[in-house]
């Protein structure tokens, strides 16, 4: 991470306490209101690319919000959180949100549906979605179920190694830098599909799909190629049928700004922030 980025984001850790659960009541009425916006424009954009409703999942992206804000996602409806940051992760955890989420009879983190039965509806994920570095993961490894920013073997190799002296099976997304601009992580899309076929076979991973950034740019069609071309490439490694590819159904793409265009092209999870919580004060 560069310096001035850095300072910025030390700098808002200080300045906002993320283990704050409590919360005003307008406040809470206001990320209500921005999560129904949100479920109202999914739906309606599923029904305009003639796809089924329920489709597509809504991520709250939850970066700069503290745990009172994120709690007041959860009772709206929210069932699936992302933190960029494993700082940011452990802040949330340690304020009590696990806690908060059983008393309203939830489990946050969707590992263990598979094998015990516990309805999706009573689970929150929890999702990594920012850059992780390797030196970061035994901070999130207990405490998230799914890391959507996986960009290269090395990274896929120690979260692996990491999830089996835990015990856990961590899912995975590969991250593609489909808009190749250089701010970006994300692999190139050219490595994209052998990068998917060697994740795929590691154990203590479970590739679930691949994720992007759309492109930075206000050309609604430049921007749907790349959800398109991300699209494309699941489908390649689906069909491939090579070891351990035949849960890499997901497409991770799509934020407040280009939703609609991702789900046109195939999305099956949004990630949003700006929509549910108001403009971030804090990068
Ligand atoms: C912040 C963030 C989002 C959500 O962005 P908004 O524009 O606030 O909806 C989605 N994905 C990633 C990786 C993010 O960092």
């Amino acid at each position: 991470m560069s310096g001035p980025k850095l300072v910025a984001m030390v700098a808002y850790m200080e300045h906002k306490n993320l283990a704050n659960t409590t919360i005003g009541e307008q406040r809470a009425r206001g990320i209500a209101d921005g999560v129904h916006r949100v479920q109202e424009r999914i739906a309606l954009a599923e029904a305009a690319a003639g796809r089924q409703e329920g489709s597509v999942q809504l991520l709250a992206a939850t970066k700069t919000r503290d745990v009172g804000e994120v709690m007041a996602a959860i009772n709206a409806g929210i069932r699936l959180i992302g933190e960029n940051r494993p700082q940011e992760v452990a802040a949330k955890v340690e304020g009590g949100l696990p806690d908060l989420c059983s008393q309203q009879g939830l489990v946050l983190g969707d590992w263990a549906c598979d094998e015990d039965d516990i309805p999706s509806q009573q689970t929150v994920g929890f999702h990594v979605i920012g850059q992780l570095q390797s030196n970061k993961i035994n901070k999130v490894i207990h405490c998230v179920d799914t890391i959507e920013s996986v960009d290269t073997l090395e990274l896929a190799r120690k979260l692996a190694k990491r999830a089996q002296l835990h015990g856990v099976s961590t899912g995975v997304f590969l991250e593609v830098n489909e808009s190749g601009e250089e701010a970006k992580s994300g692999c190139a899309p050219e490595e994209a599909e052998d990068l998917a076929f060697e994740l795929a076979q590691l154990e203590g991973l479970r590739l679930k799909g691949l994720m992007t950034v759309g492109a930075h740019v206000d050309d609604e069609r430049i921007i749907r190629t790349g959800f398109a071309h991300l699209r494309d490439l699941r489908d390649r490694i689906l069909s491939s049928r090579q070891l351990g590819t035949a849960e890499c159904t997901q497409l991770s793409m799509g934020m407040t700004q280009d939703m609609e265009y991702a789900i046109a092209e195939g999305s099956t999870e949004v990630r949003v922030g700006t929509a549910i919580f108001g403009e971030r004060a804090f990068i």
